[in-house]
């Protein structure tokens, strides 16, 4: 599972950072997208991502530079030549701002768009499952504090089954290998002689499902820690420098410490600090922004993020 940067900047493009979008993408070819800033199709077709793979996009809000590149990505999916469902989550006006795209130019998408506008204070519940692969990851807003409402997303891998051990299954007496199968799925087998081998008594404990975080814009999204301690990786937004708390917090966004900070309360395995320059001036580079943010969480690997950079989720 990976986890592609498509833009970095914050507010408006600059000629290396696109503004944001990231693509969460799965062992099997599927892609999520959260965030489809503009020309975010751009970005999709240089990072050879496919669109027509895209089930699921995730909203955080709808300021323009985490929106405004909905409408063609979406044409641009439904151009790949996709047929199946999308859902499309976010915040209340998502379906209104769409509406205000498409009504006019009596764009028609060959698929069902499935929009699901998250009403008043989200606090994790999952949106429905995919019909299209409905044991997939699960997707959870919880809301964050931003001048406008604004989520954080959980994503969520449902629980794995652990590893088959056939030497422990060959010691209690199984020798179809359709069996095996049974007990790997979490079914119970019943041997000749009547034993009933249940699948704990072959398998490894199941392994740990790895999360992800990603937080819109926001001067505050403590509401979240205590759901998601020891998450793997977690990727917010440092607009600011550490000594611009008070401008930070007047424009609903986080300085490099405030990030730091917050993934230290999560215990995150690893932090990934992104929304940089762009509107919000030149000010420091990301990578002072990075150490600023690395000083408040010693332990934990932080990296900031960089356009079409890609991070591996093991
Ligand atoms: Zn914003």
């Amino acid at each position: 599972m990976k986890l592609t940067f498509l833009g970095t900047s914050a507010g408006q493009p600059t000629s290396r950072r696109n503004v944001t979008a990231q693509a969460l993408l799965f062992d099997d070819g599927r892609m999520w997208l959260i965030d489809c800033g503009e020309a975010t199709q751009h970005r999709v077709r240089e990072a050879g991502l496919r669109a027509i793979r895209c089930d699921r996009i995730l909203i955080t809000h709808l300021h323009g530079d985490h929106c405004w590149g909905l409408p063609g990505m979406l044409m641009a999916i439904a151009i790949a030549g996709r047929t199946e469902p999308v859902q499309l989550a976010g915040p209340r006006g998502l379906a209104r701002l769409l509406d205000g795209a498409f009504a006019p130019s009596a764009t028609e998408l060959p698929y069902d768009l499935q929009v699901h506008e998250l009403d008043g204070e989200a606090r994790g519940e999952p949106l429905p499952p995919l019909t299209t692969s409905p044991d997939s990851w699960r997707a959870r807003p919880f809301s964050i504090r931003h001048r406008v409402p604004c989520v954080a997303w959980l994503c969520e891998e449902p629980p794995r089954p652990g590893r088959l051990r056939p030497e422990r299954a060959l010691a209690l007496g199984l020798s179809d290998r359709r069996d095996f199968g049974r007990l790997q799925r979490g079914e119970t087998v019943i041997l000749p002689d009547g034993r009933v081998i249940r699948p704990d008594q072959v398998l490894d404990p199941p392994p740990a499902s790895r999360r992800i975080l990603v937080c819109g814009d926001t001067e505050d999204a403590d509401a979240i820690i205590p759901h998601a301690q020891g998450v793997d990786l977690v990727v917010r937004e440092a607009t600011y420098p550490a000594d611009q708390e008070e401008k930070a917090r007047q424009w609903g966004h986080s300085t490099s410490a405030m990030t730091g900070t917050f993934a230290a309360a999560l215990h995150a395995r690893r932090l990934i600090i992104t929304h940089f320059g762009g509107r919000h001036g030149d000010g420091p580079g990301p990578e002072q922004l990075r150490s600023e943010a690395a000083a408040a969480c010693p332990g934990i690997p932080v990296e900031a993020a960089e356009d079409l950079g890609t991070f591996t989720i093991t």
